[in-house]
Formats: C-alpha cells, structure tokens, sequence
C-alpha cells in the first residue's frame, strides 16, 4: 500500500486542519489525539511521508523515537503519571486507522484502563488545556 498525502495528519502537518500542538521542531511534530485513551495521550509524527513503520527512513525514525521520549517525559511530569505506554500501530489489521506513521504517547496511573481507542471526541478547551501542561512540562 501507498503513502497518501490527503490522510488527516499530513493535512495537520500542511496546516490545513486545526491541531493542538504540544512539540515542533523541523523533523518531527507532537499534537493531541482528539480522542484520547487518556487524558494526556498525545500523538508523535515525523513530517517525512511514510505510512507506517516500515516504509519510514531509518534516520527519520531515530529522530522520531528522540522525540517520543521528551514528549513521554514531559506527558508523565503533566499528569504525575506512574508510567505510561507506547503504541504504535500498523495496517487496518494491526488497528490503524490513520495512514501516517504515528507513535500514541499515553501517560498511565496504577490500576487505570484505556478509553477505547478512536472512541469520543475529547472537549476542545480540555485537549488545549491539557496540550500547555505538557508544553509547561518539556
Ligand atoms: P491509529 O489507529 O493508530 O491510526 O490512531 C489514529 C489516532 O488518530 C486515533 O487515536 C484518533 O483518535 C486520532 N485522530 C484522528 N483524527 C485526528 C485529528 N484530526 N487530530 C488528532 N488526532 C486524531
């Protein structure tokens, strides 16, 4: 399967299409998933197109991991998170539903489970709130 370049986050990276963002730098971009498993889930994409994990340059996916580890940490200081998870899916198979390589950031507490995962469109205000303590965080 192709990379293409009218999936929803490529439309985020050209700025067609509103996001809340947490983290840019020239390579990679952080933003909000709109709607989260938790609060504080945050999504890390490389600019470069790739569809997923295994048609992405190798180099661009180092800077991308670099950045899913600030973002993990400033996420987890945010929301005084016990631990947290990485996901990150692949095909329709695999639970993609997003043809952009994306890596879920969601900050975890002891004993707590997911929302389900695309299920309800988080608030706005709340997903803008939540976005500038993570920023305070980095
Ligand atoms: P995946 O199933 O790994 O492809 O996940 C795609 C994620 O993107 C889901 O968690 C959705 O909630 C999220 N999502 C879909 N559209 C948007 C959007 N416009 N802005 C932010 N997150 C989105």
């Amino acid at each position: 399967m192709s990379y293409d370049p009218q999936n929803i986050f490529a439309k985020i990276l050209r700025g067609e299409i509103p996001s809340h963002k947490v983290y840019e730098d020239a390579d990679t971009l952080a933003f909000m998933d709109v709607m989260p498993q938790v609060d504080g889930h945050v999504l890390v994409i490389p600019k470069a197109p790739s569809r997923g994990l295994l048609d992405a340059d190798p180099a661009v996916l180092a800077r991308a991991i670099t950045v899913v580890q600030k973002v993990a940490a400033a996420a987890s200081k945010a929301f005084a998170a016990d631990g947290f998870q990485i996901r990150q899916y692949n095909e329709p198979a695999g639970g993609q539903t997003v043809f952009h390589l994306h890596f879920h950031v969601l900050p975890m507490h002891a004993g707590q489970g997911l929302r389900p995962h695309s299920g309800k469109m988080a608030d706005h205000a709340v997903l803008a709130r939540h976005a500038e303590m993570i920023r305070q965080a980095l």
